[in-house]
């Protein structure tokens, strides 16, 4: 077990983030809420209550999507030109990059990130995704279908596709990228013409509320971007609401299956991004200490709980101890501690459950005969915090192997052989995504078409873009975002036949 970071307290937070906070309680959303069932915000790195956030009722649901659906059917934004949609937005990412540092500092009191990933990639990617997609609303069209119907003399028969918004679309996030996820699901949505109404994680709202604040200050209607509040009883408004036309959600398998239900009693479009469980494949041609070294620091990105983290880490006989004596030095190395400072590599975890959770599979795991090469032990704090674990010597079929535990958890495997790797990294319930480190190149393409993800990195793990399609295989969900994958998403296609 590795020694690491100290008790962390009294973090500070700036005015601005301070009376933001502090304004939430004077929504309008949390007034007379006698009755409601309400969720407490919680700063994961102090444990401290933030604000207590209600569970929308189902009339107030149906309110904010109704004015959704008059939006997009008949309200100015259903007038608004591409050309408007689009400098709406690109006013939007100016917006987003203004706030920056407000955006970041929010989301790193509500999640525990690290200030700089919350501004970095984060929220400074959002920025380049809102732009990214701002260029799309004046590129969607529809094509000139080459019929060959016979017509009558004089006449001619012509046809064509039209692509239309497919309504409102209600999304629901995670806790993990509060603010890069609802940017995800927002502004794709919004670049086809849609309404959407949105519901955040009861864990970590915060940044939502901002977002949908500034897109208004952007100038795009009221009403248009709807806020729902609360946990699964108000998600479970949203998607069995008539008046949704689409859902789309990005959290847990297990959540996915309802919202897959919900849509299937309806017959509406649902995109579900789900969790992960990746594979790292590590070749004997790699350099143990330098693959080590970077795959340490993209494992435990955000303390490791990002959907497509690669926990678990396969690497080929010939230089697995040369690379599990590397890897677990690095890991024993990095500095768990306040998410503010520069130096710290390792923050909080999101709730004192998710703590708890990952004590209880490091605990089964041990019991079973794995056993730690670093880290694994929790830190005396009031925050929730734990050390980088590496656990060596765990089986395929543990469920410390095969369920997602979203936490700082890897687990070091042997293997021989490109098939032996390929059987072992598909062993799973999940396909989102894999990685394979190494610069042979022809062994590389033989794994490939082989490994069952929907992303497969090499030399990198875990880089995302607005213009690569991001999805899973299996149960790690059902379509792609991002990239033109949007136009899929997000219109209806019409065909158009005339005789005339
Ligand atoms: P979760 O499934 O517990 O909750 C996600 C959201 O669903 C929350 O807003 C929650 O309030 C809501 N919800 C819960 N029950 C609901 C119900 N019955 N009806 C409607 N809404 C309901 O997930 P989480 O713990 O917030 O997030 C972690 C999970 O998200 C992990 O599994 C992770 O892999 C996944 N994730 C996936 C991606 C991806 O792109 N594939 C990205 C980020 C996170």
């Amino acid at each position: 077990m590795g020694a690491h970071g100290s008790s962390i307290k009294n973090l500070p937070v700036s005015k601005d983030v301070q009376a933001y906070i502090e304004s939430g309680i004077e929504k309008d959303l949390f007034k007379n809420r006698a009755g409601s069932n309400f969720h407490e915000v919680i700063n994961p790195a102090s444990g401290e209550v933030m604000l207590s956030v209600p569970d929308s009722t189902e009339t107030e649901v149906d309110r904010v999507i109704s004015n959704a659906r008059q939006q997009v059917d008949s309200g100015d934004w259903a007038r608004w030109s591409p050309y408007q949609r689009q400098s709406a937005l690109m006013r939007l990412a100016d917006l987003i990059e203004k706030n920056a540092d407000f955006l970041a500092e929010l989301e790193m009191v509500n999640t525990g990130k690290l200030r700089r990933v919350a501004r970095n990639i984060e929220v400074g990617a959002s920025v380049e995704y809102v732009q990214y997609m701002a260029g799309w609303p004046t590129r969607i069209g529809g094509e000139t279908l080459p019929t060959s119907i016979p017509a009558p003399e004089g006449k001619r028969w012509q046809a064509h596709t039209n692509r239309e918004p497919i309504g409102v679309v209600g999304a629901i996030t995670p806790w993990n990228f509060p603010f890069m996820m609802a940017i995800w699901k927002i502004i794709p949505a919004l670049a086809c013409g849609n309404s959407v109404v949105i519901k955040p994680s009861e864990l970590a709202p915060l940044t939502t509320f901002k977002l949908i604040e500034l897109i208004q200050e952007a100038g795009i209607p009221e009403g248009v971007v709807g806020l729902v509040t609360g946990g699964a009883q108000a998600g479970s408004y949203l998607t069995q609401n008539n008046g949704i036309d689409k859902l789309t959600f990005t959290g847990s398998t297990q959540t996915g299956k309802s919202i897959a239900h919900a849509a299937a009693d309806r017959i509406i479009p649902c995109t579900l991004e789900l969790g992960g469980k990746s594979p790292v494949l590590v070749l004997n041609d790699a350099d143990p200490e330098a693959a080590a070294k970077t795959i340490a620091e993209l494992v435990f990105l955000h303390s490791g709980q990002v959907c497509v983290a690669g926990t678990r880490i396969y690497v080929e006989r010939g230089i697995y101890e040369d690379f599990a004596d590397a890897y677990s030095a690095v890991v024993s190395g990095m500095k768990v501690g306040n998410p503010e400072e520069e130096s710290t590599q390792i923050g909080p975890v999101q709730s004192k459950a998710q703590l708890e959770r990952i004590e209880n599979y490091l605990q089964e795991s041990l019991s079973e005969g794995a056993s730690l090469a670093a880290g694994g032990d929790p830190v005396n704090s009031a925050g929730f915090f734990v050390n980088p674990a590496v656990v060596v010597g765990s089986q395929q079929t543990s469920r410390l192997m095969r369920e997602e535990i979203f936490g700082p958890v890897s687990a070091l495997f042997p293997f021989d052989g490109l098939d032996e790797g390929i059987r072992l990294a598909n062993d799973s319930d999940y396909g989102l995504a894999a990685s394979i480190w190494s610069n042979d190149l022809s062994r590389i393409n033989y794994l490939i078409p082989r490994l069952k993800a929907g992303t497969v990195w090499v030399n990198a793990h875990a880089i995302l873009d607005p213009t690569m399609p991001h999805g899973g295989y299996k149960q790690s969900g059902i379509g792609r975002e991002h990239g033109s994958t949007l136009i899929e998403h997000y219109t209806q296609l019409k065909t158009v036949c005339m005789l005339t």
